[in-house]
């Protein structure tokens, strides 16, 4: 488990989740409600985007493990 908020070893392929409602982003689907298109690693997520399923921001998601 990494620290919240810490995305500088976020790989491309990892997948995170909300630390609030569980909703993992996942770089292979992106985020259809929000006009993310699949492919875009985490890092790459505008600012000012958060949680689909709790609005939660950014800094509130962490990596899943393998
Ligand atoms: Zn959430």
């Amino acid at each position: 488990m990494r620290f919240e908020g810490s995305f500088l070893d976020v790989g491309p392929q990892d997948r995170l989740e909300c630390g609030i409602c569980w909703w993992v982003y996942d770089p292979a689907l992106g985020d259809d409600s929000r006009g993310i298109a699949p492919g875009t690693p985490f890092a790459s997520l505008p600012e000012d985007w958060c949680c689909p399923g709790c609005d939660a921001p950014r800094h509130k998601f962490m990596v899943l493990g393998e």
